[in-house]
């Protein structure tokens, strides 16, 4: 018998088939013996329709107010989760992120778990019930309703799992699994059975968009075993697990893909000690967080920086340069919106030579020209002109020949 959390996304709780479909799946691990613990997120398109709203009436809604308004999205699929378990004849029973006391920061919109009292939880598990947790929701120790940011149901799951020791963490989602690559880009992308949590954090925040990256951080944090699989069918996904020594035999395990950055260069300016400091400190006075950045030095005296930042900031960003270009008397300031970054990943990457190598072959022998790149010890990252992403994908996941290892 074991202890399991099942997460379902909005997707597959996003009509009253699905939520009965979803029940029997339930019922059907609890028959098996098992203990479950069940966390919901509002159906699918509901937290959108609610921003919306919000969004209506002003630019700026106050924080508080946004997550009072967003938490009842989950509020409404607990409640009806819990009721279809209860008509099929499953003793079960609904809680909203108060009421097992997640408790969190005061940050409204982007709040971290603290705490979970897990003694709740188990006083209703030991009469036999079936736990069903609103997802994305806490409350911070005033007692205000807080939400975890989008996408938060993941991390709800994975912080209960690893509040009441589950064995695993099960996310149901509308995807059957984790990727070498994204299929759309590559049809012959294969799934894999597993991945360790680094690289899946790299998939994450790169643009595999299965998992909130937060919930990946959490679960390599207390070792939480997740496994990423299908609500619409029965077989088995990607186990998001602890590195082993097997994983290390293969160099390559997945190829990440994100159109999501533009790219700033300011030209031009002095090639001398504390310029770099000036223009960063800048930024991230602002909170904006840079990736990629690349310095070039001319004979002159002078340099040119190229950084890259998420779309969202790009316009903060350019502004910033700006500024600052002109307090140093850069000639230039640049923004380039149409990149893409391709990024291959593998914790074989340790003890293998010759993979960056082998990166920028694939991506010369497609004539596509590397604009930055940048390298971390499980990755190679190289941007490229947004026409060529695709293409670039398609290159690197041939020459590491993904559709065929395994793993
Ligand atoms: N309902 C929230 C969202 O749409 C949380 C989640 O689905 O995980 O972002
Ligand atoms: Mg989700």
């Amino acid at each position: 018998m074991a202890l399991i959390v099942q997460k379902f996304g909005g997707t597959s709780v996003g009509n009253i088939e699905r939520i009965k479909k979803v029940a029997d799946r339930i019922i059907e691990t609890k028959k098996q013996g098992h203990d479950v613990i069940v966390v919901v997120s509002a159906m699918s398109g509901e937290t959108d329709k609610l921003l919306n709203m919000a969004y209506q009436i002003t630019d700026t809604p106050d924080g508080r107010e946004l997550d009072m308004l967003l938490a009842t999205g989950e509020q409404v699929s607990i409640a009806l989760l819990a009721m279809a378990l209860q008509a099929k004849g499953q003793d079960a029973r609904s809680f909203t992120g108060q009421q097992v006391r997640i408790i969190t920061d005061s940050a409204h919109t982007k709040a971290r778990i603290r705490e979970i009292d897990s003694e709740r939880i188990f006083r209703e598990l030991n009469q036999g019930k079936v736990v069903v947790v609103a997802g994305f929701q806490g409350i911070d120790e005033n007692g205000e309703i807080t939400t975890l940011g989008r996408g938060g149901s993941d991390t709800t799951g994975v912080a209960i799992a690893a509040a009441i020791g589950a064995d695993i963490c099960e996310i149901y989602t509308d995807v059957d699994g984790v990727y070498t690559t994204d299929p759309h880009i590559v049809p012959e992308a294969r799934k894999l059975s597993r991945i360790s949590y680094d690289e899946m954090l790299e998939m994450a925040s790169l643009g595999a968009k299965v998992l909130q990256i937060r919930s990946v951080a959490f679960a390599k944090k207390y070792n939480v075993p997740i496994h990423v699989r299908s609500s619409f069918k029965k077989e088995e996904g990607t186990l998001v697990i602890q590195e082993d020594s097997s994983m290390e035999d293969i160099v390559v395990t997945g190829i990440a893909h994100t159109k999501n950055e533009v790219k700033i260069t300011i030209k031009g300016i002095p090639d001398r000690p504390g310029i770099a400091a000036k223009l960063f400190e800048a930024i991230a006075r602002d909170n904006i967080n840079v990736d990629m950045i690349i310095q070039n030095t001319s004979d002159n005296g002078l340099a040119d920086i190229s950084f890259t930042i998420s779309k969202e900031d790009g316009k903060k960003a350019l502004k910033l340069t700006e500024e600052i270009g002109k307090e140093l008397g850069a000639t230039k300031v640049l923004f380039d919106p149409n990149i893409a970054k391709v990024s291959a990943i593998g914790v074989g990457m340790r003890n293998h030579v010759g993979v960056a190598a082998k990166v920028f072959q694939a991506l010369a022998k497609e004539d596509i020209n590397i604009l930055m790149i940048s390298t971390s010890e499980i990755r190679i990252s190289c941007v490229v002109e947004a026409k060529y992403g695709e293409q670039a994908v398609r290159a690197l996941h041939d020459a590491f020949d993904l559709a065929n290892k395994k793993s």
